[in-house]
């Protein structure tokens, strides 16, 4: 797989925030292709480019993986989705849970066992997740731009009742964009007490100054 950065640190985000893992970046983001509106506040352009980083064979990510848990992130993982699913069974059979993260506009390949968790992040303008993949889902992760902001707070729960609606049963967790800094933040968690089946969602690792 082509792959960016691996590295080992604490999950930031969502449901497993604080929990050490060891973070796989791969190379490649379809997001600049389909228009996504993300890219505008991106915060791992570096991960774009699908000749970036360079190549790792299998036995040398599994020799690199120390902790009991993987976070397989991107760019867009699902670009390169057998790559991934060989790597979720070479990790299974070494007792070591994978979590995935993805845009969700790609599916998890028929016939593969998925990973232990998987993390959609569906993407505006059209927020749409494949099938496959948001069956998987165990947490759904929208992020609130300045766009979701924007709207009365009635549209807005509305947006993310139909985002979240396509993952039944997933934690949903409500994540301010961080270019907006603490006042963003501040809106957001107002915006999540009135929804007591959300949760909030800071990145702990960019508060902490740590990958
Ligand atoms: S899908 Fe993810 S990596 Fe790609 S542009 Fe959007 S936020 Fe960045």
């Amino acid at each position: 797989m082509r792959i960016v950065e691996v590295f080992d640190s604490l999950q930031g985000e969502g449901v497993w925030a604080g929990v050490p893992m060891t973070f796989i970046r791969l190379a490649g983001c379809n997001g600049p292709q389909l228009g996504l509106g993300c890219v505008s506040w991106c915060d791992t352009v570096g991960s774009w480019a699908a000749g970036g980083g360079r190549l790792w064979e299998q036995e040398e990510l599994l020799c690199r993986v120390r902790l009991p848990r993987v976070c397989v992130t991107g760019g867009e993982p699902l670009l390169q989705a057998d790559g991934v699913a060989d790597l979720v069974a070479a990790l299974v059979s070494r007792r070591v849970k994978v979590h995935l993260e993805t845009n969700g506009t790609l599916d998890w390949p028929r016939g593969r066992a998925a990973p232990a968790w998987v993390t959609v992040s569906p993407k505006p303008p059209l927020y749409d997740v494949a099938t496959g993949v948001a069956g998987l889902a165990a947490e759904v992760k929208v992020i609130y731009d300045a766009e979701m902001d924007a709207m009365s707070p009635t549209a807005a729960s509305r947006l993310v009742g139909r985002i979240v609606a396509q993952a039944p049963g997933a934690a949903v967790c409500i994540q301010p964009e961080a270019s907006g800094g603490a006042p963003l933040a501040r809106r957001a968690a107002a915006f999540v007490v009135g929804h007591p089946e959300w949760r909030l969602s800071l990145q702990v690792h960019k508060i902490l100054g740590i990958r």
